[in-house]
């Protein structure tokens, strides 16, 4: 599902609290009951209530439940996008929308500025959109699954996501700069860079290589794992360096020239900690894709053997970092929230999609967008308790090219 936030200027704050009313009655309540949701949003007087709920629903940020036993709403993921973008606009963080440039299995991506112009970065959190595969394996699972665990999860993708970003960008990681989270939405800087996966040629593979491996060593030392460290989740930025002829030149643009690549990490719902019982599976995960791309795409191959698990868990113990692990959880992404998260990304086959595409024998490189083609659009399971389905083509056709501020 797209974001389509051109009915957010029109909304009044009444339909705004009475949509919050909602969002708060569908933490217990699978339909949230009308008179529930007139209480909740704290209004007097039952004619505003309904206009707003008549108001909401026309725009599909609540859904009308006909079947259940009482009358009801539910929120939708429409609905949600649209409390974080308000808050999001409120504490100043967003002023307007623009196109979206990614859709992933778990997330859109979506350009958004700021009052002053700069461009950030939006990632909105969808758990609870399941790819055909996974919907065949978990339909039982599915079917217990109510409104509020698809909110819940997303916010907890976005909660940990952020917290790691921060820790990450304090401690002097390459990554984009954590701006704000709201509900299943973080808002970060632009990084100003391809994926991996679009670089056709890099001039010195095996320099960036072992940038990469370093990487991967350091986020050890400091008592993390990735756990999705591949070809998409590492943006390549081109920084030039002048050289001394170029210095020079009265005309630069006729000298060759030469960049520096510097990678920036991103996509942080799936790390874990040095600890976790699937560590070394997950490390030598991460090293393996890193291995296989470089040898697939630009045909480099490291004399080095490993890093192994064994040489990342020496260089923790001999010269930890911080516990970047412990300092999150500290920040109030729990343990508890962290197995939360985890169960859940496993059973609708989340925890990262490095494993799948090792089963993939697609040897050519289209330079797709990651996630652009086939299993998360195309089918929706009936059960889907509450995206508004029917609007999904009408509301992506919506956003193209559209820049809407409110
Ligand atoms: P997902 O969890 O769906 O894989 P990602 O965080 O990996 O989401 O983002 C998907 C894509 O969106 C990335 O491959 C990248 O192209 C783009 N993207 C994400 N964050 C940024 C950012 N801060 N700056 C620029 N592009 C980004
Ligand atoms: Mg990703």
């Amino acid at each position: 599902m797209k974001l389509d936030a051109k009915a957010i200027r029109y909304l009044t704050s009444e339909d705004f609290r009475v949509l919050q009313g909602v969002e708060a009655g569908s933490r217990n309540h699978e339909v949230v009951p009308t008179p529930l949701i007139a209480q909740l949003s704290g209004l007097r007087g039952g004619s505003g209530v309904h206009r707003a709920i008549s108001n909401l629903a026309k725009t599909n940020l609540i859904a009308k439940v006909k079947n259940a036993k009482y009358d009801g709403y539910r929120l939708t993921y429409g609905g949600l996008d649209y409390l974080a973008l308000n808050a999001h606009q409120k504490q100043k963080v967003v002023y307007s929308v623009g196109n979206q440039i990614g859709v992933g299995k778990e997330s859109d991506i979506v350009v958004v500025a700021h009052g002053s112009g700069s461009q950030r970065i939006l990632k909105i959190h969808r758990l609870g959109r399941i790819s055909f595969r996974t919907v065949k394996t978990n339909r039982d699972y599915l079917r217990h699954r109510n409104t509020g665990s698809w909110m819940y999860m997303s916010r907890l993708a976005a909660m940990k996501e952020f917290a790691f970003m921060k820790a990450l960008r304090e401690n002097g990681f390459s990554v984009p700069e954590p701006i704000a989270q709201n509900r299943h939405t973080i808002v970060m800087s632009l990084i100003d860079a391809f994926p991996l996966r679009q670089i056709a040629k890099v001039p010195n593979p095996a320099g960036l290589y072992s940038e990469l491996m370093d990487m991967i060593i350091e986020l050890a030392r400091f008592g993390l794992i990735h756990g999705d460290f591949n070809e998409f989740n590492i943006l390549i930025k081109e920084i030039p360096i002048p050289s001394e002829k170029d210095k020079e030149a009265e005309n630069a643009e006729a000298e060759e020239e030469n960049y520096r690549l510097e990678p920036v990490l991103i996509d942080f719902p799936q790390m874990v900690s040095i600890d976790h019982v699937n560590a070394e599976m997950y490390f030598d995960r991460d090293v393996n894709c890193i291995k296989r791309y470089f040898q697939r795409k630009f045909h480099f191959v490291s004399d080095a053997p490993g890093p192994s698990f064994a040489d990342a868990k020496k260089v923790f113990l001999k010269n930890p970092g911080k516990r970047l692990d412990v300092e999150v959880e500290a920040s109030g992404f729990s343990r508890k929230m962290a197995r939360d998260l985890e169960n859940y990304m496993k059973e609708v086959g989340a925890d990262g999609d490095a494993g799948e595409r090792d089963n993939e024998d697609e040897e050519e490189d289209e330079d797709e967008e990651e996630g652009s083609g086939s299993d998360s659009e195309e089918v929706q399971e009936d059960e889907q308790p509450a995206r508004a389905d029917a609007d999904v083509d009408e509301s992506s056709k919506r956003l193209e090219g559209l820049q809407v501020s409110w």
